[in-house]
């Protein structure tokens, strides 16, 4: 199964980074997103990207330090411990495929479903200092679909927020399948197809079917679908016709993706609030130790513990929910007693805290020097992670213009 996934971009959205602004990335990209990644790429066949297009969907007078921005954002990547020997790392705009698929798309896409995803008036709210009234901006949900479906991946790990965009991504897809996908004769082909497995196998997808036909029962497609996946003498092209029978459709050239709602750590401000640029309230990536001992040290506490004696909440502490991403269970626990019992002081409690931001930040500092001590080693990176990506959205583009009927 491919995941995709893209963290950086134009937009400062729940946890992608921007790259068109020369501004520090924030520890909750770590904690947001590449932890996950580092964990997902173990899992799946992973491809990570820098969305260098999108960034130009909302930045496009700014674009002149992005491939520098570029460049950090990757060697931020590598220094969690994104590993390119296991996931595919690499650059949307060396990837032209994305660019081509989007076009091919745009003809077959309503505009009404792009205005009505619900980002497109939030973020021209939002943004109103930009001028988002273009066409690139209208279509950045459609070029997020080709993304996703260049590689035809299976999942795509989201936030609560960016599932509408998956959504999009699955009604451009069924459209796509539904209106290229028939060819002549498909019926006898599925059938031919149907041939190839075993008595058993065939049988039992057959009945799925017809009980998904007949019934409407998804539990039956999913199963037939599963059945599909395990038989091994079935090519790719039998496979995917078989999938797009089993709806009574057509072939199905463009597979529709799945949200992979991830598990994500709540990296809330220096305030409380969500850390973000825009409100000052951040740790950066790269912070230097006395920094982040400055900005933890000044930090709100509960405002109930106006003195040291005053017992306090630790649930109304933007400083407790930094222990919750950072302490250990047995930390946590000391900090909840002493600032109920007012056992400890604020000073106390935050030390810990101090040492443990400090010490993660120390292994990422370092790691991150080396690779800036080697940019050709992460320049080799790209350009090895962009033509495995390119390779693979090659056959799917070979694919899409077989089906339309342009590739010559
Ligand atoms: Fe916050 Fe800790 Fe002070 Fe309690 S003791 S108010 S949790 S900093």
């Amino acid at each position: 199964d491919v995941i995709i996934d893209a963290g950086a971009c134009g937009l400062e959205e729940s946890t992608v980074i921007d790259l068109t602004e020369d501004v520090p990335q924030l520890v909750r990209h770590l904690h947001g997103v590449l932890k996950n990644w580092v964990q997902l790429q173990h899992e799946y066949e992973c491809f990570f990207f820098v969305a260098d297009f999108h960034a130009l969907t909302t930045d496009y007078e700014e674009s002149q330090n992005i491939e520098q921005y570029t460049f950090d954002t990757v060697v931020d990547w590598l220094a969690a411990g994104v590993n390119p020997g296991t996931a595919t790392i690499f650059v949307q705009s060396r990837v032209p495929e994305h660019a081509e698929l989007h076009l091919l798309l745009s003809m077959i896409t309503p505009i009404s479903w792009l205005e009505r995803v619900p980002s497109f008036k939030d973020q021209q709210q939002k943004l109103s200092d930009r001028d988002l009234a273009t066409y690139g901006f209208l279509g950045y949900p459609l070029l997020q679909a080709a993304d996703i479906l260049v590689y035809r991946a299976g999942w795509v790990p989201v936030g609560a927020d960016q599932v509408a965009h998956v959504e999009l991504t699955r009604e451009v897809a069924r459209r796509f399948n539904h209106i290229y996908g028939r060819e002549p004769g498909f019926e006898d082909a599925a059938e031919a197809a149907v041939k190839k497995m075993s008595k058993k196998a065939a049988r039992m997808y057959g009945n799925l079917r017809k009980e998904y036909l007949e019934k409407g029962d998804g539990e039956a497609l999913e199963r037939a679908r599963a059945l599909l996946a395990e038989q091994q003498n079935l090519s790719i092209g039998d496979r995917e016709r078989l999938f797009g029978y089993l709806e009574g459709g057509g072939r199905i050239i463009l597979p529709e993706p799945q949200s992979l709602l991830t598990k994500t750590a709540k990296m809330p401000g220096l305030d409380g609030e969500k850390m973000s640029k825009s409100y000052n309230n951040y740790i950066s990536l790269r912070e230097e130790p006395d920094s982040v001992e400055a900005k933890i040290r000044t930090m709100q506490t509960d405002p109930a513990r106006v003195r040291r004696s005053d017992p306090g909440e630790p649930e109304n502490c933007p400083v407790f929910a930094l222990h919750e991403v950072y302490s250990t269970e047995e930390v946590r626990k000391w900090a909840t007693q002493g600032c109920r019992s007012a056992g400890i002081g604020c000073v106390d409690c935050k030390k810990p805290l101090i040492d443990a931001i400090n010490e993660e930040q120390l292994i990422y500092r370092q790691r991150a020097q080396q690779f800036e001590e080697e940019p050709d080693l992460v320049h080799a990176i790209l350009a090895e992670g962009s033509e495995k990506a390119r390779n693979l959205a090659r056959e799917t583009l070979d694919d899409v213009k077989e089906a339309i009927g342009i590739s010559h």
